[in-house]
């Protein structure tokens, strides 16, 4: 936090780098510092509480691929993991990255946002909680403040008669989607959570359509 705060918006955060590198490699990024948390261990966790899965923000997309307790509460999550690039992405790219770099193509916003998420902020002023519509504000764009970091995602766990489906169409396997949909039926069929994913400005979710699912009929 120090640190971020001392180069005041002109230091990025190293994760995985595997979106942050090829913005460096290309002169798109030129920040005066790199702020590495890879050796933050303490920020890479999947812990089960009641009612929710938290996991820390410097979590491997390639550890939450094989984590029994996300495939068991958070199949939505697992599904949407295996889509994220190819091995090498996941085993160094992490969920907090993901997050925070907001490519709206990316699978985690859109999980996120049809799960209702909450993501947990850390700055020099404390700990802020958002809820993706809040933490997403446009395309690479979020309302993280230049000091702050995000250290934590809890996930909702649904209950088991929920039902989910996550599907996008990319033109090869391990492409960014170039249409995606993350969806979340509560159970008793009274509620249906999606968001799409898309190369559009951000994550767009669509209570709106819910009544196109869940009708009085169904
Ligand atoms: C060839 C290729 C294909 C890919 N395909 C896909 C795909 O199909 N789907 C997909 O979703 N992604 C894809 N990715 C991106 C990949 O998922 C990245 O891992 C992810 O977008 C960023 O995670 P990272 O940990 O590597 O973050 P980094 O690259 O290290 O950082 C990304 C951004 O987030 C910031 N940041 C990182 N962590 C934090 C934090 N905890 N708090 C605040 N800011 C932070 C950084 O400062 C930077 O701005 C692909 C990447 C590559 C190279």
């Amino acid at each position: 936090m120090d640190l971020l705060r001392r180069y005041g918006g002109d230091a990025k955060v190293l994760a995985g780098g595997q979106s942050l590198m090829p913005l460096l490699n290309f002169r798109l990024s030129y920040p005066a510092a790199l702020v590495d948390i890879n050796r933050i261990t303490a920020l890479s966790y999947i812990q089960h509480e009641v009612g929710q899965l938290r996991i820390g923000a410097l979590t491997r997309q390639r550890t939450i691929e094989f984590s029994a307790l996300v495939r068991e509460h958070l199949p939505l999550l697992y599904e949407a993991t295996t889509l994220v690039g190819h091995l090498p992405i996941r085993t160094r790219g992490t969920i907090g990255g993901s997050l925070a770099h907001a490519d709206p193509a990316a699978e985690y916003p859109a999980v996120a946002t049809a799960m209702e998420a909450e993501l947990v902020v850390q700055g020099s002023k404390g700990q802020r909680i958002l809820r993706p519509e809040e933490f997403f504000v446009s395309y690479l764009t979020t309302a993280l403040a230049p000091d702050e970091v995000l250290v934590e995602v809890r996930f909702p766990t649904p209950p088991p008669t929920s039902g989910w489906a996550f599907a996008e169409f990319a033109r090869r396997h391990g492409d960014f989607a170039l249409v995606g949909i993350a969806a979340l039926l509560d159970s008793e069929g009274e509620r249906c959570r999606r968001a799409l994913s898309w190369s559009s400005l951000t994550v767009i979710s669509t209570p709106q359509l819910n009544s196109a699912v869940i009708s009085p009929a169904s």
